[in-house]
């Protein structure tokens, strides 16, 4: 009888369900997309009943297929999109308003009030993080604050919170467990990285009452089960863990050193610092990696938020492509860039300059510029913001030995050489591309004894393509002192 690991891959645009062999293969994927909510300018909002329709739905369907198969579930993994934040009503499981999506804005002034008084050193030295509107801390006040039935329910103590993780595993072992893991605790902004405890100090300050709050396991560990009323059998959850952590573990990044980056729509880049807690002076995030028999592996974090949506954005608005892969065909045809440079900064810059106000460039233009050149800067863009924040782990004292991709945007050969040569890195594309499923796959199955290690884990990596640089130093430095000079431009704001 054949053996599967079921992955439910709850991410930003679509619920994923994915049924994986023992060697970490995908053998069959369910997929369905659910609506966005934009209820004001910078607002972004999910309906929770449609992430647990929509999960319910690509669930069955895999669990469907493993029978067809002939094949037997051992046990199921979880990952999700990060910090977007639900509040529900414990009797009922009634969420007391949408889900407020990681993107979402509508903390921005409060994180101001924070950092006005002058919180920024103590969440940062207790969570690793940066205060932003991103992490879900915010976004629980203000439901609590704008919401009154959260009020209410808090008075009565039936009001729990969760991650999207949390959420549907109190779903799916109705209304029995409330749990998250570790990682997706680290980026709440109220979970202390150092003791690995909820942090009463932060709670207080942000006057969230701490019953609210999940208990929080190993990235690896015993969730509970599903019960049969939902999925015909029941079956153990026995991994979760977020999507961008859930990714390195994907890509089997377990040696400190070793790194990530992921290129969809952003990139998101982890850096594994082992068992050490590194503090950035380069405004990268310190955050958990995973968590696993009680041993905590941090790791760093950098990101982009334009890469792919460049691509996107030069398909859909400016109409210079067809499709995304179509930038490939038109890059070849240039010899070099002819000293254009796109800063794409959309909506502000990233790691390492977290810059909002700033908007995007286009720089060193001539009369012979044409739709190749400007196809060329939107890619190159991509290599040039790793650059960047490389730099800023170097300047950290961190250079990654190993550097692990994937994302729709690293299918495109030519973008991953060039991406290797402005590093200065060999880049390893793996089989594989579904590494963010695959890690909650992996954590899943270590705990039921599958893998016996995290070495063992490590043995279903396999290598699609390497990248090694092939650009001369001096071509490097030069087309680098481009982009710093745009760089520049961009940052007048
Ligand atoms: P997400 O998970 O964020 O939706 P994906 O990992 O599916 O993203 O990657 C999709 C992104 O990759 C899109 O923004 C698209 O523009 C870009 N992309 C896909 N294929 C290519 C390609 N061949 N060259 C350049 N960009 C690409």
């Amino acid at each position: 009888m054949r053996k599967f690991i079921v992955s439910i891959d709850q991410g930003t645009t679509s619920s994923r369900a994915i049924l994986f062999d023992l060697k970490g293969k995908p053998v069959f994927v369910s997929q369905l997309e659910f609506t966005q909510y934009f209820p004001k300018d910078g607002w972004v909002e999910h309906n929770p009943e449609e992430i647990w329709s929509t999960t319910q739905i690509v669930l069955k369907k895999v669990i469907q297929k493993s029978k067809s198969l002939k094949g037997k579930i051992l046990t199921i993994g979880i990952t999700n999109q990060r910090e977007t934040t639900i509040l529900w009503d414990k009797h009922t499981g009634k969420a007391v308003y949408n889900a407020i999506v990681w993107q979402d804005r509508r903390a921005v002034e409060y994180c101001n009030k924070l950092i006005k008084q002058k919180k920024e050193t103590l969440i940062y030295n207790k969570t690793g993080l940066l205060i932003d509107a991103y992490f879900s801390a915010t976004k629980i006040k203000w439901i609590i604050d704008n919401v009154p039935k959260a009020k209410q329910l808090i008075k009565q103590k039936r009001l729990l919170f969760g991650t999207v993780d949390c959420f549907l595993l109190w779903r799916l072992t109705r209304g029995t467990n409330h749990f998250t893991d570790a990682t997706n605790a680290s980026r709440t902004m109220l979970f202390n990285i150092a003791t690995n405890k909820w942090d009463k100090q932060i709670l207080d300050i942000l006057k969230i009452p701490s019953h609210i709050l999940p208990e929080v396991k190993d990235s690896s560990d015993d969730f509970g089960h599903t019960d049969p009323k939902i999925t015909g059998e029941s079956y153990s959850v026995t991994g979760m863990v977020g999507d961008q952590q859930s990714a390195t573990i994907g890509q089997c990044c377990f040696e400190s050193g070793s790194l990530k980056s992921t290129y969809g729509t952003g990139a998101f880049v982890l850096l594994n610092t082992g068992n050490k807690i590194i503090y950035s002076k380069n405004r990268l995030l310190t955050t958990i990696g995973y968590r696993i028999n009680g041993k905590t592996t941090y790791a760093l974090e950098g990101s982009i938020f334009i890469a792919g949506a460049g691509v996107q954005w030069l398909r859909d608005k400016i109409k210079f492509l067809k499709k995304a892969a179509d930038s490939e065909k038109i890059i070849k045809k240039l010899k070099d860039n002819h000293g254009v440079y796109l800063v794409p900064a959309f909506t502000g810059l990233g790691t390492p300059y977290w810059n909002a106000k700033s908007r995007g460039v286009l720089s060193g233009l001539t009369r012979d510029t044409g739709i190749s050149e400007i196809v060329r800067a939107t890619v190159e863009s991509v290599g040039y913001q790793t650059y960047d924040l490389f730099e800023a782990m170097k300047n950290d004292g961190l250079r990654p030995k190993i550097v692990r991709v994937d994302g729709g945007m690293v299918k495109n050969n030519w973008f991953s050489q060039f991406l290797s040569d402005i590093i200065n890195i060999k880049v390893l594309r793996p089989k594989v591309d579904e590494t963010t499923a695959l890690g909650a796959a992996f954590m899943a199955g270590l705990k039921i004894g599958v893998y016996k290690s995290l070495n063992d884990i490590s043995k279903n990596w396999s290598l699609d393509k390497k990248f090694s640089p092939k650009l001369k130093n001096k071509d490097r430095r030069k087309l680098i002192f481009g982009w710093q000079k745009a760089i520049k431009r961009t940052l007048i704001t």
